[in-house]
């Protein structure tokens, strides 16, 4: 059989809304630079109908997909087996076919702390991280962020409730790498953290800033975890305010290939994907 007869495997982002995804480039790329043979698409879900379109995408071979807003917590509940630290934040971000079954995994939090402490060159050990947000970003990340053993990690959100059952599933992992681990309004969050993290939707949504000026140490860390114009107001806040601000286009690439090294067994390079990404979306392309 000829090579360009053998058939790519099929992978895909399902989402809704899922047209801005910039999840088929970023994958093309890395199969290209791996010599992977494989296509990418975008599947877009009804609000009602995730399983429907996972189950579609399973029937036409599909291999494995990234899920994004708003199905991580139905993809959670539709794998038969999860990663620790799925289980643990109760969202999948990655999904990937053996047999009849779908394995999960989320990678949001690693491609995160990869972001952050190799790619920004920023320590987490020891620090003072804000987490802004108990969504699904949220969920999905603190795990990753208390196994680097940050002295204290707080979490606010504008609901309460949901920043605490948040910190109650990982009490034990705070507890195992010496983290001090609490809640917080977003009206007191505290002050003058090393590392603050906007993972609220807030600025998705046109929002202000969420927390005032006291919670940024100067030289501190303000990374929003949106990227593209809707991250600018965050940025510029905390820019103005003396922080080195960072958006979440690296920690988007990062998860990426934490995702693809799961379903193909070989890590992709990473660098000249966030730059050509970057270039991409400070000049408005698509
Ligand atoms: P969810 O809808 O699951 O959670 C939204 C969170 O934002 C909740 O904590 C909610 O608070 C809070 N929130 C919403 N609006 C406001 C507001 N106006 N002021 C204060 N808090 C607000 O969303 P996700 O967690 O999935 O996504 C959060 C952000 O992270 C998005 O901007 C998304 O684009 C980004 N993201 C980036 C990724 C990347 O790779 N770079 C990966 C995943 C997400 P409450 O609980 O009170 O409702």
């Amino acid at each position: 059989m000829s090579e360009s007869s053998v058939a790519s495997d099929l992978y895909a982002v399902i989402g809704h809304p899922v047209a801005h995804s910039r999840s088929p480039a970023i994958h093309t790329a890395f199969a290209a630079a791996t010599g992977q043979r494989l296509r990418y698409e975008r599947r877009l879900a009804p609000l009602d109908g995730f399983a429907t379109t996972l189950a579609e995408f399973a029937r036409e071979g599909g291999r494995g997909c990234n899920i994004t807003v708003p199905f991580k917590f139905e993809a959670f509940a539709a794998a038969a087996e999860c990663s620790e630290r799925a289980e643990r934040a109760g969202a999948v971000n990655t999904l990937k076919r053996e047999g009849d079954r779908w394995l999960a995994d989320n990678t949001d939090g690693v491609g995160l702390v990869r972001d952050i402490v190799v790619n920004a060159g920023v320590p987490l050990a020891g620090q003072r991280v804000l987490l802004l947000g108990a969504g699904g970003a949220a969920a999905g990340v603190l795990g990753p962020l208390l196994a680097e053993g940050p002295a204290e990690l707080v979490i606010a959100n504008r609901s309460v409730d949901k920043a605490q059952t948040l910190a109650e599933r990982h009490a034990s992992v705070a507890t195992r790498h010496g983290s001090a681990l609490r809640i917080a309004p977003l009206s007191a969050p505290g002050s003058a953290f090393d590392v603050v993290l906007n993972a609220t939707a807030s600025s998705l949504g046109g929002g202000a800033v969420p927390v005032g000026a006291e919670v940024l140490r100067p030289g501190c860390l303000a990374l929003d975890l949106m990227y593209g114009p809707a991250a600018r107001p965050f940025l510029d806040w905390a820019a103005g305010l003396g922080a080195f601000a960072r958006d979440g286009l690296g920690m988007l690439v990062e998860q990426a290939a934490e995702s693809f090294a799961w379903w193909r067994g070989v890590r992709p390079p990473t660098a000249p994907v966030l730059a050509a990404l970057r270039a991409e979306v400070d000049t408005g392309a698509h």
